[in-house]
């Protein structure tokens, strides 16, 4: 396995092997990898000749008051754990190698990126959407993994990639959980003891919402309510949203109908986590 920061080293590999007739997958990531990441760059090595893992903490994507500088990293981690899942090449460029001083070019999302997330992060799709974009140009993979943990970036990822033609395969991934229910996050270090037991009212409510769905309840403020009830019980947890919406369009929904994402992000103390269940109804 190679690792390099030089997007010029990177397509010189995906040169060579495209010249082998060799097929590419990209699992795009932002580092301090774990068995969710893990289990995208597993799918990506079997179905895909070569996979390129991208290890970068996306300065663009966080608002001002977010925890860019105390986003955890681990690069030597990540590489043993790449390592270990039979990646060929980490991509992990400093912020300077993708953003020229005077960079100016963006891909600007509507509507799929307004609900959910992009309320109370404004600019965070902007810059997803946008780091993305320059991955694609710079690997152009065949298939590109994202994880359902971050269903409405999914979301978002599939409108882009068919609003500007781009040729690549999108696969989604399923949510990768700890043994209690707490869906896997690199955020997930931040919590002290207490907060990681109060974090546990997230899979809850999802897991409550699941099944109520499952058992034929379709009002969603008949779900939502239940699933806010769970949550509004754990005194270290704030709802930032509990919400149904469409999971391709990210539309409210006032029924559980269609392709339906229940996703819900929740302060525990200062930590931000979201988690979510999609069902076909
Ligand atoms: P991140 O490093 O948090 O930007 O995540 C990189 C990719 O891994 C995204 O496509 C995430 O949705 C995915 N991912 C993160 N956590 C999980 C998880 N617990 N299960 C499955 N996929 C995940």
């Amino acid at each position: 396995m190679e690792i390099t920061g030089r997007i010029d080293e990177v397509r010189k590999q995906v040169k060579e092997w495209r010249r082998q007739g060799l097929t590419v997958g990209l699992v795009p990531t932002m580092g301090y990898l774990h068995e969710g990441h893990e289990s995208l760059i597993c799918r990506a090595v079997a179905e895909n000749d070569k996979v390129v893992v991208s290890d970068f903490v996306n300065p663009i994507q966080f608002g001002v008051n977010e925890d860019l500088a105390t986003y955890p990293r681990d690069i030597e981690a990540d590489k043993r754990l790449c390592e270990h899942a039979g990646a060929d090449l980490i991509f992990h460029p400093e912020a300077e190698e993708m953003y020229a001083p005077d960079f100016s070019t963006y891909v600007e999302m509507q509507k799929v990126s307004e609900g959910l997330c992009g309320k109370t992060r404004p600019t965070h799709f902007r810059g997803v959407c946008t780091v993305v974009c320059k991955l694609f140009h710079i690997v152009t993979p065949d298939r590109a993994y994202f994880g359902q943990k971050d269903a409405q970036q999914m979301a978002v990822i599939r409108r882009m990639v068919r609003d500007l033609d781009i040729d690549v395969e999108i696969v989604g991934c399923p949510i990768i959980r700890e043994e209690d229910g707490l869906a896997k996050s690199s955020r997930n270090t931040y919590l002290n003891q207490e907060e990681r037991k109060a974090a546990l009212v997230l899979s809850k409510a999802i897991f409550h919402g699941e099944a109520l769905v499952k058992k034929g309840e379709r009002d969603a403020d008949v779900i939502l309510g239940a699933m806010k009830e769970i949550i509004e019980a754990e005194p270290l947890a704030r709802i930032d949203y509990v919400e149904m919406v469409d999971a391709d369009s990210i539309e409210p929904l006032t029924k559980a109908e269609g392709r339906v994402l229940a996703a819900v992000a929740v302060y525990i103390g200062t930590t931000r986590l979201i988690d979510n269940f999609i069902v076909e109804v």
